[in-house]
C-alpha cells in the first residue's frame, strides 16, 4: 500500500471542471486500483471515479485542487492523471454555440390584442400551436409512496438491478444510433453507473426508505447540489440526473409513472416544470408542437435535443406545469420567449399570417435549393447527402440533394450476433436506391474495425484498433462476406447504376484485389476508393487504373495525417481539418486525381459544413457530402461564394501555421452576396391590397415583406427598431402616407418596402388623416459589405419632399400593381434600375 500520493493543480479550464473533463479523469482513474480522490482548497472532496461528485465540486477556472491516491499503484495513477491534466483536458465549449436565448419579447400586434402571455426565455425558435398537455417529473403516485420497504437487502438488490438494466439499455441505444443522441445516451449511461448516485440511493434505503422513494430523494439531493454550481453548464446537468432517476423508477415500477410519459393524440404543447431528455424522446414527434418548461437550462440535453428537432421551446417559466390548464389551446413562441394560453381568433390569425410569411420565404429558397449549386462565377459543386436511413435519404433528395455521397453499409453489421443475410441486405439497399430516386448513391462496403467492432467476426483484440485490421484489411480474411455484400447490392440495383467504394485503402495491390472481387460479381459497377490513409495521398496517380472515382474521407485522413486519434478528447484540437498542412494534403490529392481523370468527392464531416464551403470550392472537388440538416445551408453557401476569391482564400490559408488562423480567415471571408446588394426598390418588396387592422399590423406586414425576401433574418428586431423611432415621433407625413423607417444591424440591404392598404388606418398622422400607403425605409447598420452609407437618408429626404407634391401622390395612388409602383418610385426618386449604382439626375433635382 502506497500513499497518500498527492499532487496540487490549478484549474486552467475556462469553464471549470465540468462533465467532459471530469469523465476523462474518471476514465483514467478506472485503469488503476488505488483509491483516488479530488479535493478543493476548502477541504470538500469527491471520489475521482464519480463524474457526478467531481462535477458537483464546482471547480472553477483558477481554483486550486488536489488529487490524492492511496494504494499499490498510487504513484503511477497520480502520474497518469498529471499527464492528462498537463496535456490540457478537452474543454467542450459550454454553452454550445447555438445555445442562444432570448428574453420574453411580445410583438406589438399581440400586445395590442391584450392577450395573457406566459413569460419565459426562448431557447429554440419558431412557433407551435396545440392543446396543453402537462407532464409530471419525479413525483411518485400515492400508492407507491405508501408502500413500505421490503427490507434493505431486497430494496438494494432491486435498485442495483434497475440501475444496471438502465445502463445496459442506454448503451445499447447509444451504440445503435449515429446521431447526436448517441453522445447524450453515453453521458447518461455514465451517470447510471456513477458510484455517487448508487451510494446516495443505498444510504437512504439503509435508513429505511423503500427503493422508489430513495431514488427520488437521492436524485433530488444530487441534482440540488448541481443546481448550486456557479457554472450554468454544471447547473444544467441536474436534469440529466433526474432523467436517470426517472428511468430507474420505471424499471422499478413498470407502468407506474404514466403521467411522466403521456401519449399525445393530437397537436400538443407540453408544459412541464422539468422535462428530461428521455421524456422528450418518448413523446410522439408527430404531434409535439412545442415545449414550455420550468427549471430546464438552455444547455441541458433536453434543450439541445429540442433544437435538433426544430421544436419551439421556452424555458424558465415559473410554475410551468400549472401555468396553463390541460386541454386549453396554447401557442408557444420560441422567438419571442413566451407562451399564450388560451389563444383566441386574433392570436390564431397573427400566427397564421406569420406562417404564411415563412412559407413565402421558403418557397423563394426552394427553387434555388432544387437547382444545382453553382458559384456566382460559374463553378459547380454537387452536394450529396450522408445518411443511413432510407427515409432521411428520401427527404434529402426531395430537399435538393444531388445524390447520396456516402451510405455507410456497416450500420447493418453492427450491434448484432451475426452478419446480415443476403436477403436482408438486398432489401435495405433496394430501399436506399428507391429513396434516391435515380440519383447516384455511393455505397461504401462495410467498414468494420477501429471504433466499429463486430464481435461475431472473432477479430483479435488489438492495442491500436485504428491501426489494425480495419476496412478493406478485413476483406481478405472474410472474402465471403464481401462477396455476399456485393451480390446483395447488384441484386438490389436490379439494373440501376451502382457505385461501390472501399474504405481504408492503403496500397495499390489492395485496390487491385478489391476491383477484381467486384468485377467477379458484375462488370457494370463503378468502383471507387476512399482516400483516408496518408500512404494513398501521395500516390493517387498509381490508383487511376483500378479506381473510377475517389472520395476523400477527411475524418480518418485527418486523424492519420496529424497522428491524432479522432476519438481522443485529449488530442482532438490536433485532429483539426483546418490545419494548413492538411489543406496542403487535400490540394495535392485533388490535383493528382484531376491529372488522372478521377471524379473527386469528399465524404468526411469537413465537406459538409457550410463554413468550409469556400475551401471545398477552392480545392475544386466535384462533390461534397453533407448531413441532412446541413444540405440546404451548404447549397446556399455555394451560391454566394466566388470561386476566384475562394482560391485566393485557400492560397492564403496554406501559408498560415494553425487551424485557428485558418478559422479566422474563414470567419472574415466576404461572401459574394454581401457585395452584390439587391435593388433598394424592387417589386418583390411591394404589396397591394394588404389588410391591416391597425398600425401595428401594418408595420408587421411591411417588415414581413423584408423577411420573405431575405432582406432580414430577424424580422422582430427590425420591427422593434421601427417602433423605437415611432415612439419619438409619428411617421404619418400626411395626405394618407406614412414613412416608418429604421437603421438596424438586422437589415441586410437598404430597402424601401411599400404597402398599399385595403382599408386606411389611423397612424396619428400630422394632418390627422388615416394612412392608406406605407413606405417602410430600412437600412443596415454595421453589416460587413452591406452598409448603405447615407443613401437611405437621401431617399428619405427625397421621399418627404416629393410627398408634398400632389402630382407625385396622385401618380403613386393611381398605380395598382407592384411593378407600376416600383417604376414610379424609381423614376421619382431618381434611382437607376438596377439600382446599385446610386442616384441619377432626378425629376426632382430638375425642379
Ligand atoms: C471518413 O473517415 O472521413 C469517413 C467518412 O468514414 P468514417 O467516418 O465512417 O470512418
Ligand atoms: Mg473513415
Amino acid at each position: 500500500m502506497t500513499g497518500p500520493v498527492e499532487h496540487r493543480f490549478v484549474c486552467g479550464l475556462p469553464h471549470g471542471l465540468h462533465a467532459r473533463p471530469a469523465s476523462t479523469l474518471a476514465e483514467v482513474a478506472a485503469g488503476f486500483s488505488s483509491e483516488l480522490s479530488i479535493r478543493r482548497a476548502d477541504g470538500t472532496g469527491a471520489d475521482l471515479r464519480s463524474v457526478l461528485s467531481v462535477v458537483g465540486l464546482d471547480v472553477q477556472q483558477h481554483d486550486e485542487f488536489v488529487i490524492a491516491a492511496i494504494g499499490t499503484d498510487a504513484t503511477a495513477a497520480v502520474a497518469a492523471l498529471r499527464s492528462v491534466i498537463d496535456a490540457g483536458l478537452e474543454d467542450e465549449e459550454p454553452p454550445p454555440p447555438s445555445a442562444s436565448a432570448s428574453a420574453c419579447r411580445v410583438p406589438p400586434v399581440l400586445r395590442d390584442l391584450g392577450v395573457r402571455h406566459i413569460p419565459g426565455i426562448g431557447v429554440c425558435g419558431g412557433v407551435g400551436l396545440g392543446t396543453v398537455v402537462s407532464v409530471d417529473g419525479l413525483s411518485l403516485p400515492p400508492e407507491v409512496l405508501a408502500k413500505p420497504s421490503q427490507g434493505s437487502r431486497i430494496e438494494v438488490e432491486d435498485v442495483r438491478r434497475s440501475l444496471e438494466s438502465v445502463e445496459i439499455e442506454l448503451e445499447r441505444r447509444a451504440n445503435s444510433t449515429r446521431s447526436n443522441e448517441a453522445a447524450l445516451l453515453y453521458a447518461h449511461a455514465q451517470i447510471a453507473r456513477d458510484p455517487a448516485l448508487r451510494e446516495a440511493i443505498e444510504q437512504r434505503i439503509t435508513q429505511g426508505m423503500a427503493a422508489p422513494a430513495a431514488v427520488v430523494s437521492a436524485a433530488e439531493h444530487l441534482a440540488g447540489k448541481l443546481r448550486e454550481a456557479k457554472s450554468e453548464y454544471v447547473r444544467d446537468r441536474a436534469v440529466d440526473v433526474a432523467d436517470i432517476a426517472l428511468q430507474v423508477l420505471e424499471a422499478l415500477i413498470p407502468g407506474g409513472l404514466a403521467t411522466a410519459r403521456p401519449v399525445l393524440d393530437g397537436d400538443s404543447v407540453v408544459f412541464a416544470d422539468m422535462l428530461t431528455a428521455n421524456q422528450l424522446l418518448g413523446l410522439d414527434r408527430h404531434y409535439l408542437k412545442g415545449l414550455v418548461l420550468g427549471n430546464v437550462g438552455r444547455t441541458s440535453h433536453t434543450v439541445i435535443l429540442a433544437r435538433g428537432m426544430g421544436l419551439p421551446c421556452v424555458v424558465g417559466v415559473s410554475g410551468a406545469s400549472t401555468a396553463a390548464a390541460s386541454g386549453e389551446l396554447a401557442a408557444v413562441d420560441g422567438d419571442g420567449g413566451f407562451a399564450i394560453c388560451p389563444i383566441d381568433v386574433g392570436v390564431r390569425r397573427y400566427y397564421e399570417q406569420d406562417q404564411a410569411v415563412h412559407s413565402r420565404r421558403q418557397a423563394r429558397v426552394k427553387p434555388l435549393v432544387g437547382e444545382p449549386a453553382t458559384t456566382p462565377d460559374g463553378q459547380a459543386l454537387e452536394v450529396g447527402v450522408t445518411a443511413i436511413d432510407a427515409m432521411d435519404i428520401a427527404r434529402a433528395i426531395d430537399g435538393g440533394a444531388d445524390g447520396v455521397g456516402l451510405y455507410r453499409t456497416e450500420s447493418l453489421y453492427l450491434e448484432r450476433d451475426s452478419a446480415p443475410s443476403l436477403d436482408e441486405q438486398q432489401g435495405a439497399y433496394a430501399r436506399v436506391l428507391d429513396a434516391a430516386n435515380g440519383l447516384p448513391v455511393i455505397f461504401r462496403t462495410f467498414d468494420i474495425g477501429g471504433d466499429k467492432p463486430a464481435p461475431y467476426l472473432g477479430l483479435p483484440s488489438e492495442a491500436n484498433p485504428f491501426l489494425g485490421v480495419r476496412g478493406i484489411r478485413l476483406y481478405e480474411r472474410h472474402p465471403d462476406l464481401l462477396d455476399t455484400q456485393i451480390r446483395a447490392m447488384v441484386s438490389a440495383a436490379d439494373g440501376r447504376p451502382l457505385k461501390i467504394m472501399a474504405p481504408m485503402v492503403a496500397t495499390v495491390p489492395e485496390m487491385a484485389w478489391f476491383r477484381d472481387r467486384v468485377r467477379g460479381v458484375s462488370d457494370r459497377i463503378e468502383v471507387g476508393m476512399m482516400v483516408e490513409v496518408p500512404s494513398v495521398a501521395l500516390s493517387i496517380d498509381r490508383f487511376g487504373q483500378f479506381a473510377d472515382f475517389i472520395s476523400i474521407g477527411t475524418n480518418d485522413l485527418c486523424q492519420y495525417w496529424m497522428a491524432a486519434d479522432r476519438g481522443n478528447p485529449g488530442v482532438s484540437a490536433m485532429c483539426d481539418e483546418l490545419h494548413p498542412t492538411f489543406l496542403r494534403a487535400l490540394e495535392r490529392i485533388v490535383a493528382d486525381a484531376r491529372a488522372s481523370g478521377l471524379w473527386v468527392g469528399t465524404c468526411g464531416e469537413m465537406g459538409g459544413r457550410p463554413d468550409n464551403v469556400p475551401l471545398m470550392i477552392a480545392l475544386g472537388v466535384d462533390e461534397v457530402s453533407a448531413g441532412p440538416s446541413e444540405l440546404v445551408p451548404v447549397k446556399l453557401a455555394v451560391r454566394k461564394a466566388d470561386a476566384s476569391r475562394c482560391r485566393q482564400l485557400l492560397a492564403e490559408a496554406c501559408e498560415l501555421d494553425s487551424a485557428d488562423a485558418v478559422r479566422e480567415l474563414l470567419r472574415t471571408f466576404v461572401w459574394h452576396a454581401e457585395l452584390e446588394a439587391p435593388d433598394v426598390i424592387d417589386p418583390e418588396c411591394v404589396d397591394v391590397g394588404v389588410s391591416a387592422a391597425n398600425k401595428a399590423e401594418a408595420i408587421k406586414a411591411a417588415v414581413d415583406l423584408l423577411y420573405a425576401t431575405s432582406r432580414t433574418d430577424a424580422p422582430r428586431d427590425v420591427e422593434d427598431a421601427v417602433w423605437s423611432r415611432e415612439a419619438t415621433y409619428s411617421t404619418g407625413l400626411g395626405h394618407g402616407f406614412a414613412v416608418p423607417h429604421c437603421k438596424s444591424p438586422s437589415v441586410r440591404w437598404p430597402t424601401l418596402a411599400v404597402l398599399k392598404l385595403a382599408k386606411a388606418i389611423d397612424w396619428d398622422a400630422m394632418d390627422g388623416k388615416p394612412v392608406h400607403t406605407v413606405l417602410l425605409l430600412v437600412t443596415p447598420e454595421g453589416v460587413p459589405g452591406g452598409d448603405g452609407g447615407d443613401a437611405h437618408l437621401q431617399i428619405f429626404a427625397k421621399l418627404a419632399r416629393r410627398l408634398v407634391h400632389e402630382e407625385f401622390r396622385e401618380r403613386l395612388s393611381a398605380c395598382m400593381d407592384a411593378e407600376a409602383i416600383s417604376t414610379v418610385l424609381l423614376d421619382e426618386l431618381g434611382i437607376d434600375r438596377p439600382g446599385r449604382s446610386g442616384a441619377k439626375p432626378s425629376r426632382e433635382s430638375q425642379r
